[in-house]
């Protein structure tokens, strides 16, 4: 309790992991944040919304989120900002082999569970999809899969801000606009990071909570972690349209991409294409995220006017704004790393969050205190991935299509 702790990157990870520690009575610790906000631009996190659900083909996974889900229900700090609308998870009559497999896969990994004991409806034809979600206008022919009422999603953006308070307010110093460039060590021991400012904040214990930045301070991680991203867009809706749809499930048309109730306040409504996303290889071949997020593929929009057309048609011409692409950091096998960097003492690292972390926001901080506290990593599935080459994905179930690299595809900035 007594430890220095300086947790490096104020997003998902790092915000939970700060309060988790702090709650646990450790009385020092800092975090350094790059943006002048939190969330932070650069945050995978700062993001209207995000999924909530408990489909995992891991049972151990599945497990985890159905914790996560319960604290989100249940724990004022995180309750305010979790929408239990559903999950109406299906694919279009066009859809691969392979999205019908996984589509498959998760429905197999909650049916048998009894937390999800009559909640869930298969959905075999368009008046299946009109029952659980009437306002869905949009052809949806020979769509099929299940609704999961289980599930929905958290106000990412709110959910982040409401625990950057929480951690302040139990004594941890937040600082923005620091930038680490490097870690300092006395031999094998790391004792702190210096920042673009040049100044040294020196810790027992430094965590690494750079989500897909990690490799720009931590080169060496950078075989076992890509930087990949998607594209996200919004529409906006007017307050008659926005409350005509309110109540909608998460959708997720797993061979197009997904859409979320549209913000009652702001009427926006998020849509994000699926697919295997986009990298950004630098010289020494390691995808790291660009700064600047605004300037979308081609091929991102015409995929978010497809989901429109598929689910919401009326929409499907509107201006496409707030478009950006939202970077996570992404492992071969998916699993994240929590674990000691090995040969480097006091050194941890949080992160290969492979775009399925943030419904564990709740959580998350509990594991990097059993891992500090007890000294290891007793989890093999999240212990450091030496040797793990993240060149290529080859099967990651929920991924259809080919990764691109930014540099060799046309990209635009829209309003
Ligand atoms: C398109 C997309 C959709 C997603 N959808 C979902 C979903 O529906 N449900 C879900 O559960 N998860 C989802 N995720 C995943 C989720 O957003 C991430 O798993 C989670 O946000 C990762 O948290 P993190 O802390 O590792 O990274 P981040 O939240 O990105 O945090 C990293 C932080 O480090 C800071 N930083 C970077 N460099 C430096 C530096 N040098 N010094 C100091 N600070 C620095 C950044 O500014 C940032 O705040 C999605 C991810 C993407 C990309």
């Amino acid at each position: 309790m007594d430890k220095s702790i300086l947790i490096v990157g104020g997003g998902t990870f790092g915000l939970s992991t700060a309060y988790h520690l702090a709650k646990a009575g450790y009385r020092s610790i800092t975090v350094l944040e790059k943006g002048d906000t939190i969330p932070s631009p650069l945050s995978a996190g700062n993001d209207l919304n995000k999924i909530i659900r408990a489909e995992y083909e891991s049972p151990d996974y599945a497990e985890l989120a159905l914790a996560a889900m319960e604290e989100w229900r249940s724990n004022p700090l995180f309750s305010p900002h979790f929408r239990q609308v559903g999950y109406l998870l299906g694919n279009s009559a066009a859809a691969p082999e392979k999205t019908r497999r996984t589509l498959a896969k998760s429905l197999a990994s909650i049916e048998t569970n009894p937390a999800f004991a009559g909640q869930i409806t298969a959905i075999n034809s368009r008046d299946d999809i009109g029952a659980v979600a009437p306002a869905l206008d949009g052809p949806m022919e020979g769509w099929v899969g299940y609704f999961n009422r289980q599930a929905g999603y958290a106000r990412a953006s709110d959910a982040l801000r409401a625990i950057h308070v929480a951690v302040k307010e139990l004594g941890v110093h937040v600082i923005l606009r620091e930038a680490v460039v490097s870690l300092e060590y006395d031999k094998d021991r790391c004792t702190g990071a210096m920042t673009t400012s040049g100044s040294r904040y020196p810790a027992d214990v430094v965590i690494l909570t750079l989500g897909a930045s990690v490799a720009n301070v931590l080169p060496s991680i950078g075989r076992q972690i890509t930087a990949r991203s998607w594209v996200v867009a919004h529409v906006q809706l007017t307050p008659e349209e926005a409350a005509k749809l309110e109540g909608i499930p998460v959708t997720y048309s797993r061979d197009l991409g997904y859409f979320f109730e549209p913000d009652q306040k702001t009427g926006l409504l998020k849509v994000s294409p699926s697919g295997a996303g986009y990298i950004n290889r630098g010289k020494d071949g390691i995808s790291v995220p660009l700064e600047d997020n605004t300037r979308i593929p081609d091929e991102g929009q015409e995929a978010v006017r497809r989901i429109l057309r598929e689910h919401l048609p009326s929409l499907a011409d509107r201006p496409l704004i707030k478009c950006k692409i939202c970077w996570c950091a992404d492992t071969a096998d998916t699993d994240y790393v929590i674990d000691f960097v090995p040969g480097k003492q006091g050194l941890v690292v949080v992160t290969g969050d492979s775009g399925h972390a943030f419904k564990m926001l709740p959580v998350i901080g509990t594991w990097v205190k059993t891992l500090i506290e007890s000294g290891q990593q007793t989890s093999a599935r999240w212990k450091w991935k030496e040797g793990k080459e993240n060149e290529e994905f080859g099967e990651v179930s929920w991924r259809v299509g080919k990764t691109k690299d930014l540099s060799d595809i046309h990209t635009v900035k829209l309003p």
